[in-house]
């Protein structure tokens, strides 16, 4: 309800605006600020929420202007022409980032000058098509026959404006929108979930794309003329510079960032030889005073951070439904992994050295061995993270050995990671809530549009979500952002995430590490309750009696190599454990258990 009375005010405003300020001047400026608005959206999906960075977006806003005033050129209708200009965009998007996909960081930027920069120059040199400086002239743009004069275009735009604004407003809000954002939190953890990080990133560079396609036909036909010295460098930063000032990731962030820039250019007119200079500099400045920007720094100071919401009823409807409700694994099938002379060479190093593990239905085992001996790396062999050297790992009678993570999500395999992943921009709920990604069933549409079957399916996780943190004590927590919490509510919080999985298989690497007395008692008892739960568990443990109070059986590494498997009380006697232990600096670790 209090949203569409927002949209109403808003239309409502957009609408009277003409009336309000009866200035040519003044329209022609919201025009163009509504559409700079529109851009700025589109690159804070991309950079506040999926962690990308482009700094090509002056591109995309390129192909939409001119795609868009080519068509209307050959006579094809000005809508059409639009969606013509925003579907070039979607390709280009997903081609840049299918380019970009191997570079990360500082790669992936310079992936993206070099895309705008080529833009630049196409526009600028290709004089038969794009008309170069000298520029293409166009007609006023016509709805259905009726031309569009000043405030009916500006019309138009704030039209395109509410929609874009709503439709991205839906996608935050929805798991399309959480999705993006645990990527860009943490995407080895999204991908342990199932995530397929590879087409996330295609989709939210795509769809910006798109809409800063829509920015640049708008603007093109503001003046039934343009050139190619609107698709420069530093327009790319200008709208870095409006996600990032504002404040990337927030919603209202957009909103503060274009009204910074555009300002901006008016500011530094007179120091125009050092416009770049200065942007740059204020892009510093806001990543290192506000690295949230200015909404997110406001939002600090009232002392509450950015969130998306949540069905809030939801948590209080279910919080007190029993925990041990979480009962999906009951129908337990027989559980077969099969890891069979798996080796991993780091640069000729055998972090694992033909290592050999069986495990039939469902059992606790331990995997032990002093620090360095290779836990983590088998565990990133056995979830997908690393492809062995050589060795097969065979999976319910399948062949997994090379599949990614999001794949051994898929097939019932998932973790949790000795150096915290959680998504920590994100609450505790949401968290869990992406840990169903393999589950939902409604697709982007739905999402898009917020449908109906959309809100079930959102209180439908929501609860079953609150239930898994109810299973692992941690329900009161629900809203709390994931970042603020300890270390052993941290790993409790992964550990519901992952059960959201739906796993048959979970590895749990250090659960304990870092967790308070307290939390261990916390752990050790959720650990237990997976078990009977039905979930095979392979447990990497420092902490001994964790170890041997709840395995079923213990394997041990010891310099990459497995030196002993057995039940807990053969491995306590086992003179080559002993000797592994003894021998290095470990003593304590088996002994003390620390
Ligand atoms: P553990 O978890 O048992 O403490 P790890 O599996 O993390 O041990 O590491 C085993 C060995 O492999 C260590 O010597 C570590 O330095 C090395 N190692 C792990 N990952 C990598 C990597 N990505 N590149 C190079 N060496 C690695
Ligand atoms: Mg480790």
């Amino acid at each position: 309800m209090r949203k569409w009375l927002i949209y109403a005010l808003l239309a409502i405003l957009l609408y009277a605006f003409p009336w309000l300020i009866p200035s040519s001047y003044f329209v022609h400026m919201a025009q163009g600020f509504l559409y700079t608005y529109i851009v700025v959206v589109g690159l804070n999906l991309l950079v506040g929420l999926s962690g990308q960075l482009s700094l090509g977006h002056a591109g995309f806003y390129a192909i939409g202007a001119y795609t868009t005033a080519l068509c209307t050129l050959a006579n094809v209708p000005f809508l059409l022409s639009l969606v013509i200009g925003m579907a070039a965009c979607a390709l280009t998007g997903a081609f840049v980032a299918m380019l970009s996909l191997r570079a990360k960081g500082p790669y992936l930027a310079m992936v993206t000058i070099a895309f705008g920069l080529l833009i630049e120059i196409v526009a600028n040199r290709w004089v038969d098509v794009t008309g170069g400086p000298a520029g293409l002239y166009l007609e006023e743009p016509s709805l259905f026959g009726f031309r569009l004069g000043v405030v009916e275009y500006y019309w138009f735009i704030a039209f395109i404006t509410l929609v874009i604004a709503a439709l991205v407003d839906n996608l935050f809000t929805s798991r399309i929108g959480r999705t993006f954002r645990a990527m860009g939190n943490s995407e080895v953890a999204a991908a342990t979930v199932g995530v397929n990080v590879r087409n996330w990133k295609v989709l939210a560079f795509s769809l910006s794309a798109l809409i800063a396609g829509v920015g640049g036909a708008l603007f093109a036909f503001q003046n039934a003329y343009f050139n190619s010295d609107s698709f420069t460098f530093d327009k790319s930063i200008l709208f870095l510079i409006g996600v990032i000032v504002g404040g990337a990731g927030t919603r209202l962030g957009p909103v503060i960032g274009t009204v910074i820039i555009f300002l901006l250019p008016q500011w530094v007119q007179s120091l125009y030889d050092y416009h770049l200079l200065i942007f740059g500099a204020i892009l510093l400045f806001s990543l290192i005073v506000l690295p949230d920007g200015i909404v997110g720094g406001f939002g600090r100071l009232m002392g509450r951070r950015k969130q998306l919401t949540t069905a809030h009823s939801v948590v209080e409807d279910t919080a007190e439904e029993k925990s041990d409700d979480v009962r999906w694994a009951a129908e337990r099938q027989e559980t077969v992994l099969d890891v069979e002379h798996v080796v991993m060479e780091f640069d000729g190093y055998r972090a694992v050295d033909d290592v050999s593990l069986e495990m039939k239905g469902p059992e606790v085992r331990g995997l032990i061995g002093p620090n360095g001996s290779g836990k983590s790396t088998m565990v990133n062999l056995l979830t997908g993270v690393y492809v062995p050297t050589a060795g097969r790992i065979r999976w319910n009678g399948r062949d997994v050995t090379s599949f990614a993570p999001h794949q051994m999500a898929a097939v019932g395999i998932t973790r949790t990671f000795q150096n915290l992943q959680l998504f920590g921009e994100m609450t505790v709920l949401q968290n869990v809530m992406v840990g169903f990604h393999l589950h939902y069933r409604t697709g982007f549409w739905a999402n898009l549009f917020h449908t109906a079957a959309f809100h079930r399916e959102e209180r439908q996780f929501a609860a079953e979500a609150l239930r898994l943190l109810a299973f692992v004590g941690m329900a009161e927590k629900a809203e709390e952002t994931a970042a603020n919490l300890s270390y052993g509510e941290q790993r409790l919080v992964e550990i519901a995430r992952a059960m959201a999985v739906r796993p048959q298989l979970l590895i749990l690497d250090e659960p304990a590490a870092g967790a308070s007395h307290y939390e261990v008692e916390k752990i050790t008892k959720v650990i237990r309750n997976l078990k009977d739960v039905g979930i095979s568990i392979i447990l990497v443990e420092h902490h001994m009696e964790i170890v041997m109070n709840v395995c079923d059986h213990i394997t041990v590494l010891d310099f990459g190599k497995k030196i002993a498997e057995g039940r807990p009380e053969e491995i306590q006697n086992h003179p080559q454990v002993i000797e592994a232990y003894l021998g290095g600096e470990e003593v304590s670790k088996l002994v003390v258990g620390t």
